[in-house]
């Protein structure tokens, strides 16, 4: 039986027996199994029993064109006819790979002049911490090996990339590498007493000078960060902590690794998190919305500065996947980026777009469960509260953002919790109608929460 023949029941009794679902607790999800999509129509998923659910988190911070583009449709059928599949190894290439370098070159910042390919946001973070280590060898300092990243800080789920991430729950599960070192975020929530964004920005950026000190500057090789941390809960760092890191990274000889996963392809109002926040790394990481998802696709952007080094010095780079820049994924690709460059999508989010969603989501700030709520680009990130004074949690272990994201979710809009926030990406073409349709689904889902918890709605 085929998936298109199976009715919705039988789908989720066929997923339970058989697929193990990541980040899922599998004894949880036997007993109360979620829900199957089936469908995509415009920014809407719509699920095996025909509910449709507008996608508030642009799939997992990939289909920021929504679910309905032909173009890259057509160019993934167009190459599969032609090569489906073709190697990078030995002196080979293919056309639509070269041709992915060449535009992803054009849309990096100016002085990135290079890419490496891999298949996700996992692996070309692996690949940055090879391609630094390599960097500093060739520069005849093999001591600089250490990487410092941030707590809560996601950079993907191999070894080396949960390593380099600061989830305690992953660590808890596994044995990391011994030279990733973190720092704090700047975050401070739950704290007994708040600082200004100022000096929380400062505090945030002097831990990694303290750190490169403590350690020495000799022996670290680079500093990794999201510019807004993504999967960690939307954390919108203050307007001082990215100059003051890239001071203290030049100053020390250290690289930075902006890993713009999520952040990349206009998420934040510029094509690259580091534009908006004005900085400039040696590195930086994609994934996700270079293919808007349709194909499983990542890589990294290598400045002139570290390829001149890796590209003059000779001698083989021993690493690669045997999809490394595979010819489909690569032809998603360039029609996404051809989608980007004549649908101008990002000077939109710029000028008008990322305006609109702040006003619109602005207006659930007077809730009385939302604590806080930022937004920057198309991304918002609201805290959950009993009592906005004291910032009491409405319940232990979250349990107030998984009640109201479930509610969101049986109400039609998917967002996502992480620990006691609620979290939304929608795709960046969403229109005003569904913003508002966005933030009035939202709204319903807090104010049922509130109504749980015995809290005045608004
Ligand atoms: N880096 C960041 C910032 C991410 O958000 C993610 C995934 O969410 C990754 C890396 C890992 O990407 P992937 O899941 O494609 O391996």
């Amino acid at each position: 039986m085929t998936a298109q023949t199976q009715t919705a029941t039988d789908l989720l009794a066929t997923d339970t027996a058989h697929f193990l679902h990541p980040f899922t607790d599998f004894a949880q999800y036997k007993a109360a199994p979620g829900r199957t999509y089936v469908r995509g129509e415009g920014i809407h998923i719509i699920d095996s029993e025909g509910r449709s659910l507008l996608d508030g988190m642009s799939g997992l911070w990939c289909t920021n064109l929504g679910y309905s583009q032909t173009s890259i449709i057509d160019a993934i059928t167009a190459q599969l006819h032609a090569l489906p599949f073709y190697n990078s190894f030995f002196n080979c290439s293919t056309d639509a790979t070269i041709e992915l370098a060449q535009k992803m070159t054009d849309i990096l910042p100016a002085g990135f002049n290079h890419v490496f390919f891999t298949n996700s946001g996992s692996e070309a973070n692996d690949t940055n911490i090879r391609l630094v280590h390599r960097y500093f060898d060739l520069l005849g300092k093999p001591e600089k090996k250490i990487f410092i990243s941030r707590k809560n800080a996601y950079h993907g789920s191999t070894i080396a990339a949960a390593s380099l991430g600061g989830m305690s729950g992953m660590h808890a599960q596994m044995s990391a590498l011994p030279y990733v070192e973190h720092i704090e975020q700047p975050y401070d929530f739950d704290a007994d007493a708040r600082l200004s964004d100022e000096e929380l920005g400062h505090r945030a950026a002097q831990a990694l000078a303290q750190k490169i000190d403590a350690l020495g500057a000799d022996r670290v090789a680079a500093f990794i960060a999201e510019p807004i941390q993504g999967a960690g809960g939307v954390i919108i760092p203050p307007d001082n902590y990215w100059p003051q890191i890239a001071a203290i990274c030049k100053e020390r000889d250290i690289l930075l690794i902006s890993d713009e996963v999520i952040c990349g392809f206009g998420r934040t109002g510029s094509m690259w998190g580091c534009e908006t926040y004005g900085y400039r790394p040696d590195l930086i990481t994609f994934a996700k919305a270079v293919t808007n998802g349709y194909q499983p696709l990542g890589g990294v952007g290598v400045s002139d500065t570290v390829a001149e080094v890796l590209t003059t010095s000779g001698g083989e780079f021993a690493h690669g996947f045997t999809y490394s820049g595979h010819p489909v994924a690569c032809a998603a690709g360039i029609a996404t980026v051809e989608l980007y460059q004549s649908s101008q999508i990002v000077d939109a989010v710029a000028k008008d777009r990322q305006v609109a969603w702040a006003t619109a989501v602005q207006a659930l700030s007077d809730h009385p469960i939302v604590g806080d709520l930022k937004s920057k680009g198309m991304l918002m990130g609201i805290e959950l509260v009993k009592n906005k004074n004291t910032r009491e949690r409405l319940a232990p272990d979250s349990g107030g953002a998984v009640y109201c994201r479930n509610q969101a979710i049986d109400g039609g809009l998917m967002v996502r919790q992480v620990g006691d926030r609620i979290i939304s990406a929608p795709p960046l073409i969403i229109s005003d109608e569904e913003m508002t349709t966005l933030v009035d689904r939202l709204r319903r889902a807090l104010d049922l929460t509130a109504q749980h918890y015995g809290i005045n709605e608004s």
